[in-house]
């Protein structure tokens, strides 16, 4: 998978994915992330690439002629145009599911906003869906296509080790994780739940999936009832 950020903050990007498990992946080549800077596509001889809203109001906007021939330039390198996602508070919230939806596109073209956001015609024009990631607004979608880019790349295979490695975590199969725990066996006067120190696989396995259950039923009595119906539909 190749994903494609459009920013004014290219290097605010760049620092975050070159680290660690991402960073890892970039360099063996199971995926590939590239950062644009939409500065570099305006038409602007002093590379402005925003200006006041139309009908007043606080703050600035950016113009659509720059983030349109910044996209236009993508889809050059493409050969193709790509799956094109605006990072917006007015978008559909990112969950799990979503996220494995979109590792299985082949290109990815993030847009991210600053100021007051973006002139809505270029948006019309190139943008397939809006993304949020969550209910509140923050100063810019540079974060925000971050955490999608980490969320969907970590869904890519070659990036984890193997798929057990997130199928098991929380909300994937629709649950929360159950407890971890690791050396030493007894930490501030707590031991570590006998069944663990057991070796018996079967055994240890139920007992994850009972503390999935009940921690899901706890924190997040919502999901827990679409689980159990799920669960109900599947033994009927
Ligand atoms: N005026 C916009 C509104 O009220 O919907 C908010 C603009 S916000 C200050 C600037 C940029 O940050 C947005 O264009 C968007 O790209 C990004 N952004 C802010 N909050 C976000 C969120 N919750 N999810 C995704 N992107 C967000």
């Amino acid at each position: 998978m190749r994903i494609d950020i459009a920013t004014l903050f290219p290097e605010m990007c760049e620092t975050v994915l070159s680290e660690s498990i991402i960073g890892r992946a970039r360099k063996s080549g199971a995926i590939e992330v590239h950062c644009h800077n939409i500065r570099d596509y305006t038409p602007d001889k002093h590379r402005r690439v925003d200006d006041t809203p139309y009908g007043g109001g606080m703050g600035m906007l950016m113009q659509a002629e720059p983030v349109f021939r910044c996209f236009l330039a993508v889809c050059e390198m493409l050969g193709k145009p790509p799956y094109s996602i605006y990072l917006s508070p007015k978008g559909e919230v990112l969950t799990q599911k979503k996220t494995i939806a979109l590792s299985q596109k082949e290109n990815l073209f993030l847009l991210c906003g600053h100021y007051e956001g973006i002139d809505q015609r270029v948006l019309d024009e190139i943008i397939d869906e809006d993304i949020s990631i969550g209910d509140y607004v923050l100063t810019g979608g540079e974060l925000p296509a971050l955490v999608l880019t980490d969320a969907v790349a970590r869904m890519c295979s070659g990036v984890l080790p193997a798929a057990v490695c997130f199928e098991d975590e929380s909300h994937f199969g629709g649950l929360l994780e159950y407890p971890q725990y690791t050396r030493p066996e007894i930490w501030h006067g707590e031991s570590v739940p006998e069944v663990l120190l057991s070796g018996h696989h079967l055994k240890i396995s139920e007992w994850r999936e009972r503390e999935s259950i009940r921690i899901t039923q706890e924190r997040r009595p919502d999901m827990y009832q679409i689980w159990l119906a799920r669960q109900n539909v599947q033994e009927d």
